[in-house]
């Protein structure tokens, strides 16, 4: 059991209420962690630290070049700590350790990439601008970034944030999950250790309210980057817009997976099975709306329960696991229920559909991967985002039907298409509305490729050179050299 102070300038930094959250495994219910109970008090002294950072520290001084140094570092020692901070993920969001591992070494090439962007951070310059001038487009970092993580991906998020933030020259506060703190304390630690002065990354756990409230509100944080529910994400831009905060919210999605009858159907089907069981099913942008041409459905939906029937479910720590526990009972009652009204609308369960039960379960949250068929466009399954390993099958007819099947959601973040057909592929691809969008690929990402999505799943874009410039503010400089073109005349 690992006991965590906040980390503030250095780890240690006890919290105001002495009060600690604990954290039991999702699988066994072991005590597995205890993160201080942050309060208002403790995340102003966190702001304080970076803004002081921010305003007479070397962090933001520094040349690209240094700190794409201190950034490399840092990959380099996450990496070689990527079997102590798996454990330390899979032991709080239950994933499996083979998933943990690879978001480590995912989240170390992020930090590897981010320090490319710093080595190359620059503006825009124009020659010729009125009377001879010179416009310089400077990119400055936007100074003190308030960070909200959720509990899904604590640690590969934290990095779709971080190294980028870094890399632009900002010094950071870090709220992540009151569920999953452990691995943003140790990243932080870890960066220390590669050589971050300190007060550039605070790391302040404790619940939503009022730890992340507070960092949101607080006059000293100048812009907000929030990852998690589009509930939450409302209620910070509320609190952004009090404060004329810069913010960026990356929130929740109910993705479409379209399979045409031409595509490739063992890719298609080893998809749809990543699309939407990968990560317990706990993934922003799971491909969790199935829609199948029906000429193949039959077909295909026979062969991808087998094969969903094969995925083992258990011991996160297992290296056979394929799918862990869910992240806490409230959560696991939540993906009960809509499955109960998915059965009530009139879906049908055609694999799992329930709480699974019995030894090496019981001390856990474990649900059998589900697909329900017959999902109509109405129904709360189809409308909602479960975040659990629970499929939506929806058959359609034509290409122009599956366009407006899958844009039929308040959501945007991506959708996955597959086929053999280019025009196709392109045409739908256009007219998706989403921020990414997957061709015979499912549920990827690249440190080099925008993410981030539109309509309710928010905006701001994390990753590539977007993800840096979301850390920036641009100062328009104009040069002028020589003599001054006369307003006037009676000088
Ligand atoms: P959540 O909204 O409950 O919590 C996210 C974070 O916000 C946590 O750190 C939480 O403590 C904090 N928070 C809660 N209330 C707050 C408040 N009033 N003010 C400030 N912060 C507050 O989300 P979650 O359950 O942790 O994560 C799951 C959600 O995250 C899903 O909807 C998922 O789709 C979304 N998500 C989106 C992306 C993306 O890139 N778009 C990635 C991962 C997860």
């Amino acid at each position: 059991m690992r006991t965590y102070d906040h980390f503030i300038c250095g780890p240690g930094a006890k919290g105001e209420s002495g009060a600690y959250i604990e954290r039991h495994s999702p699988a066994d219910g072991r005590l597995v962690a205890r993160f201080t109970n942050g309060t208002a008090v403790d995340v102003a002294l966190a702001v304080e630290a970076a803004r002081q950072a921010f305003d007479a520290g070397p962090w933001p001084r520094m040349s690209g070049l240094d700190r794409a140094d201190v950034l490399r570092a840092f990959a380099d020692r996450v990496l070689a700590n990527q079997e102590y901070l798996a454990d330390i993920e899979t032991e709080e969001v239950g994933k499996p350790i083979r998933f943990s591992r690879k978001d480590i070494a995912g989240a170390a090439r992020l930090i590897h990439y981010a320090a490319g962007l710093a080595a190359d951070l620059h503006g825009i310059v124009y020659s010729g601008l009125r009377g001879g001038q010179t416009g310089l487009v400077l990119r400055e970092p936007a100074g003190v970034a308030g960070l909200i993580i959720p509990w899904n991906f604590p640690a590969y998020v934290f990095c779709q944030k971080v190294p980028y933030a870094l890399a632009a020259g900002c010094t950071l506060v870090v709220k992540p999950s009151e569920f999953t703190s452990g691995t943003a304390l140790e990243l932080a630690r870890i960066a220390m250790e590669a050589g971050l002065p300190p007060g550039v990354l605070n790391v302040v756990t404790g619940f939503g309210d009022p730890a992340g409230e507070a960092l949101t509100q607080h006059p000293g944080v100048d812009m907000v980057s929030f990852t998690g529910s589009t509930a939450t994400g409302r209620r910070v831009l509320r609190n952004a817009a009090e404060g004329i905060k810069r913010v960026a919210v990356e929130l929740g999605g109910k993705s479409a997976n379209i399979v045409f009858a031409d595509a490739k159907l063992d890719d298609a089907i080893d998809g749809a099975l990543a699309g939407v069981y990968s990560n317990q099913g706990e993934v922003c942008c799971a491909g969790s709306r199935l829609l199948v041409e029906e000429g193949i459905a039959d077909e295909f939906l026979a062969r991808l329960g087998a094969a969903a029937a094969r995925l083992i479910v258990g011991d996160p720590r297992d290296e056979a696991t394929d799918i862990g526990a869910l992240i806490h009972a409230g959560h696991m009652a939540k993906v009960e229920g809509y499955i109960d009204s998915g059965r009530q609308e009139g879906a049908q369960v055609v694999l799992g559909g329930s709480r699974l039960s019995g030894s090496g379960y019981d001390g856990g949250y474990f649900m059998a991967p589900t697909i329900l068929d017959r999902v109509a466009s109405g129904m709360t399954v189809f409308r909602d985002e479960i975040f659990g390993p629970v499929l939506g099958v929806t058959r359609f007819r034509s290409t122009d039907e599956a366009i407006a099947i899958a844009n039929d959601t308040r959501y945007g973040l991506a959708n996955a298409l597959w086929t053999n057909d280019l025009d196709r592929a392109m045409h739908v691809t256009q007219a998706l509305k989403s921020g990414v969008v997957w061709v015979n690929t499912i549920v990827e990402v690249a440190p080099q490729m925008p993410f981030g999505g539109v309509r309710e799943s928010g905006f701001g874009r994390e990753f590539g050179q977007a993800g840096l410039e979301e850390f920036t503010e641009m100062k328009s400089v104009f040069l002028t050299t020589g003599t001054r073109e006369r307003t006037f005349g009676h000088a």
